[in-house]
Protein backbone atom coordinates (compact mmCIF):
# COMPACT_ATOMS: atom_id res chain seq x y z
CA UNK A 1 0.00 0.00 0.00
CA UNK A 2 1.18 3.63 -0.94
CA UNK A 3 1.61 5.84 1.89
CA UNK A 4 -0.28 8.62 2.98
CA UNK A 5 0.04 12.80 2.06
CA UNK A 6 -2.36 14.86 3.99
CA UNK A 7 -3.27 17.53 0.89
CA UNK A 8 -3.20 21.39 2.61
CA UNK A 9 -6.69 22.23 1.78
CA UNK A 10 -10.30 22.12 2.37
CA UNK A 11 -11.48 22.12 -1.21
CA UNK A 12 -13.01 18.96 -2.08
CA UNK A 13 -12.25 19.91 -6.08
CA UNK A 14 -8.43 20.61 -5.48
CA UNK A 15 -7.98 17.30 -3.28
CA UNK A 16 -10.07 15.74 -6.27
CA UNK A 17 -8.01 17.38 -9.50
CA UNK A 18 -4.88 16.76 -7.76
CA UNK A 19 -5.18 12.83 -6.99
CA UNK A 20 -6.37 12.82 -10.78
CA UNK A 21 -2.76 14.75 -11.92
CA UNK A 22 -0.78 12.72 -8.97
CA UNK A 23 -1.76 9.06 -9.66
CA UNK A 24 1.37 7.71 -10.97
CA UNK A 25 3.07 9.16 -7.73
CA UNK A 26 4.14 6.60 -4.64
CA UNK A 27 2.02 7.68 -2.40
CA UNK A 28 -1.97 8.38 -1.81
CA UNK A 29 -3.31 12.12 -1.34
CA UNK A 30 -5.86 12.01 1.40
CA UNK A 31 -8.03 14.59 2.89
CA UNK A 32 -7.29 17.29 5.43
CA UNK A 33 -9.76 16.30 8.37
CA UNK A 34 -9.09 19.34 10.38
CA UNK A 35 -11.17 22.02 11.06
CA UNK A 36 -10.68 25.94 10.41
CA UNK A 37 -8.21 27.94 8.50
CA UNK A 38 -4.81 26.14 7.68
CA UNK A 39 -2.13 28.83 8.05
CA UNK A 40 -2.14 32.48 7.05
CA UNK A 41 -0.44 32.69 3.30
CA UNK A 42 1.30 35.61 4.16
CA UNK A 43 4.55 34.83 1.86
CA UNK A 44 6.12 36.94 -0.73
CA UNK A 45 6.50 33.98 -3.32
CA UNK A 46 4.15 31.30 -4.46
CA UNK A 47 6.45 28.71 -2.89
CA UNK A 48 6.72 30.64 0.59
CA UNK A 49 2.76 30.23 0.74
CA UNK A 50 2.63 26.77 -0.22
CA UNK A 51 5.05 25.89 2.08
CA UNK A 52 3.91 27.64 5.08
CA UNK A 53 0.52 25.63 4.64
CA UNK A 54 2.16 22.19 3.68
CA UNK A 55 4.24 22.33 6.81
CA UNK A 56 1.53 23.69 8.88
CA UNK A 57 -0.20 20.32 8.05
CA UNK A 58 2.67 18.49 8.83
CA UNK A 59 3.63 20.03 12.56
CA UNK A 60 -0.11 19.92 13.19
CA UNK A 61 -0.97 16.13 12.15
CA UNK A 62 2.92 14.81 12.65
CA UNK A 63 2.35 13.31 8.66
CA UNK A 64 3.46 14.13 5.11
CA UNK A 65 1.57 17.03 3.61
CA UNK A 66 1.61 18.98 0.39
CA UNK A 67 0.11 22.27 -0.38
CA UNK A 68 -0.05 24.45 -3.40
CA UNK A 69 -0.15 27.90 -4.60
CA UNK A 70 -0.68 29.45 -7.79
CA UNK A 71 -1.67 32.48 -10.03
CA UNK A 72 -2.09 34.35 -13.07
CA UNK A 73 1.03 37.28 -13.80
CA UNK A 74 -0.27 39.67 -16.70
CA UNK A 75 2.77 41.12 -18.49
CA UNK A 76 0.92 44.70 -19.08
CA UNK A 77 0.60 44.75 -15.74
CA UNK A 78 4.09 44.24 -14.48
CA UNK A 79 3.24 40.51 -13.27
CA UNK A 80 -0.05 41.38 -11.37
CA UNK A 81 -2.09 40.18 -9.65
CA UNK A 82 0.13 37.13 -9.06
CA UNK A 83 0.25 35.95 -5.14
CA UNK A 84 -2.57 38.13 -5.18
CA UNK A 85 -4.77 36.36 -7.80
CA UNK A 86 -7.29 34.51 -5.26
CA UNK A 87 -7.54 38.06 -3.75
CA UNK A 88 -6.78 40.96 -6.41
CA UNK A 89 -9.54 43.03 -6.07
CA UNK A 90 -12.53 41.05 -4.00
CA UNK A 91 -12.46 37.12 -3.40
CA UNK A 92 -14.98 37.19 -6.28
CA UNK A 93 -13.33 35.55 -9.46
CA UNK A 94 -15.26 37.48 -11.61
CA UNK A 95 -15.09 40.71 -10.09
CA UNK A 96 -11.12 39.82 -10.46
CA UNK A 97 -11.59 38.68 -14.24
CA UNK A 98 -13.72 41.92 -14.90
CA UNK A 99 -10.48 44.16 -13.42
CA UNK A 100 -7.92 42.29 -15.15
CA UNK A 101 -10.07 42.77 -17.99
CA UNK A 102 -10.73 46.24 -17.41
CA UNK A 103 -6.87 47.27 -16.63
CA UNK A 104 -5.89 45.89 -20.56
CA UNK A 105 -9.02 47.51 -22.17
CA UNK A 106 -6.33 49.67 -24.32
CA UNK A 107 -3.43 46.93 -24.47
CA UNK A 108 -3.10 45.51 -27.88
CA UNK A 109 -3.74 41.93 -28.68
CA UNK A 110 -0.10 41.62 -29.02
CA UNK A 111 0.66 42.91 -25.24
CA UNK A 112 -1.70 40.80 -23.88
CA UNK A 113 0.75 37.87 -23.06
CA UNK A 114 0.46 36.41 -19.52
CA UNK A 115 1.02 33.13 -17.51
CA UNK A 116 -0.61 30.59 -15.03
CA UNK A 117 2.23 29.90 -12.40
CA UNK A 118 1.81 26.72 -9.52
CA UNK A 119 4.24 25.60 -7.24
CA UNK A 120 3.47 22.35 -5.45
CA UNK A 121 4.93 21.56 -1.89
CA UNK A 122 5.75 18.24 0.05
CA UNK A 123 6.77 18.23 3.16
CA UNK A 124 7.38 15.65 5.88
CA UNK A 125 8.35 15.22 9.63
CA UNK A 126 12.31 16.38 10.30
CA UNK A 127 12.43 19.32 7.37
CA UNK A 128 12.18 17.22 4.94
CA UNK A 129 10.69 19.06 1.24
CA UNK A 130 10.22 19.17 -2.14
CA UNK A 131 8.65 21.29 -4.18
CA UNK A 132 8.22 21.58 -8.45
CA UNK A 133 6.68 24.46 -9.93
CA UNK A 134 4.79 24.46 -13.16
CA UNK A 135 4.37 27.23 -16.17
CA UNK A 136 1.27 27.78 -18.55
CA UNK A 137 2.20 30.43 -21.10
CA UNK A 138 -1.03 32.56 -22.69
CA UNK A 139 -3.19 35.52 -23.50
CA UNK A 140 -5.91 37.41 -21.59
CA UNK A 141 -8.17 37.41 -23.48
CA UNK A 142 -10.79 40.73 -24.66
CA UNK A 143 -13.82 39.03 -23.25
CA UNK A 144 -14.67 35.60 -21.41
CA UNK A 145 -15.25 32.58 -22.98
CA UNK A 146 -16.81 29.13 -21.96
CA UNK A 147 -18.50 27.93 -18.46
CA UNK A 148 -15.91 25.68 -17.20
CA UNK A 149 -12.75 25.78 -14.52
CA UNK A 150 -12.54 28.52 -12.33
CA UNK A 151 -10.79 31.48 -11.22
CA UNK A 152 -9.15 33.32 -14.66
CA UNK A 153 -10.03 30.38 -17.28
CA UNK A 154 -12.93 32.41 -19.19
CA UNK A 155 -10.25 34.89 -19.73
CA UNK A 156 -7.39 32.89 -20.36
CA UNK A 157 -6.04 31.41 -23.71
CA UNK A 158 -3.33 29.28 -24.77
CA UNK A 159 -4.10 29.60 -28.04
CA UNK A 160 -4.92 32.96 -28.20
CA UNK A 161 -8.53 32.33 -29.19
CA UNK A 162 -9.87 29.10 -26.55
CA UNK A 163 -10.38 30.23 -23.78
CA UNK A 164 -9.50 27.42 -20.81
CA UNK A 165 -13.10 27.34 -19.77
CA UNK A 166 -14.23 26.21 -22.95
CA UNK A 167 -12.02 22.92 -22.22
CA UNK A 168 -13.10 19.87 -20.82
CA UNK A 169 -11.60 19.24 -17.03
CA UNK A 170 -9.40 16.27 -19.40
CA UNK A 171 -8.46 19.12 -21.46
CA UNK A 172 -7.27 21.69 -18.75
CA UNK A 173 -5.46 18.55 -16.79
CA UNK A 174 -3.23 17.98 -20.05
CA UNK A 175 -1.79 20.95 -20.47
CA UNK A 176 -2.28 22.90 -17.02
CA UNK A 177 0.19 24.47 -14.78
CA UNK A 178 -0.77 22.32 -11.99
CA UNK A 179 -0.60 19.50 -14.35
CA UNK A 180 3.61 20.49 -15.37
CA UNK A 181 3.96 20.84 -11.53
CA UNK A 182 2.47 17.34 -10.52
CA UNK A 183 4.82 15.76 -13.37
CA UNK A 184 7.56 18.19 -12.14
CA UNK A 185 7.09 16.84 -8.71
CA UNK A 186 6.97 13.37 -9.76
CA UNK A 187 10.22 13.35 -11.42
CA UNK A 188 12.00 14.90 -8.52
CA UNK A 189 10.20 12.24 -6.34
CA UNK A 190 11.66 9.74 -8.28
CA UNK A 191 15.06 10.81 -7.52
CA UNK A 192 14.66 10.90 -3.67
CA UNK A 193 14.30 8.70 -0.79
CA UNK A 194 11.05 9.72 1.25
CA UNK A 195 10.89 10.06 4.85
CA UNK A 196 13.17 6.74 4.92
CA UNK A 197 11.46 4.15 2.64
P1 LIG B 1 -5.14 29.17 -5.42
O1 LIG B 1 -3.72 28.77 -5.60
O2 LIG B 1 -6.07 28.01 -5.53
O3 LIG B 1 -5.36 30.01 -4.21
O4 LIG B 1 -5.53 30.06 -6.67
C1 LIG B 1 -5.08 31.36 -6.81
C2 LIG B 1 -5.81 32.11 -7.90
O5 LIG B 1 -5.05 32.01 -9.10
C3 LIG B 1 -7.20 31.63 -8.28
O6 LIG B 1 -8.17 32.22 -7.47
C4 LIG B 1 -7.30 32.10 -9.71
O7 LIG B 1 -7.60 33.47 -9.80
C5 LIG B 1 -5.88 31.92 -10.22
N1 LIG B 1 -5.69 30.57 -10.77
C6 LIG B 1 -4.77 29.66 -10.39
N2 LIG B 1 -4.88 28.53 -11.09
C7 LIG B 1 -5.90 28.72 -11.94
C8 LIG B 1 -6.51 27.89 -12.93
O8 LIG B 1 -6.13 26.73 -13.18
N3 LIG B 1 -7.52 28.45 -13.59
C9 LIG B 1 -7.98 29.69 -13.35
N4 LIG B 1 -7.48 30.49 -12.44
C10 LIG B 1 -6.42 30.02 -11.73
Amino acid sequence: MKPEVVLATHNPGKLDELQQLLAGAPFALVAYAGQGEIAEENGNTYLDNARIKARAITMATGRPALADDSGVEVDALGGLPGIHSARFVSDNPWENSREILTRLIAVPRSRRTARMRAVLCLTWPGYGEIWAEGILEGVILGWPRGHQGFGVDPIFSVDGHTALAELSRDEKNRLSHRALAARNLMTKLSSVELWGQ
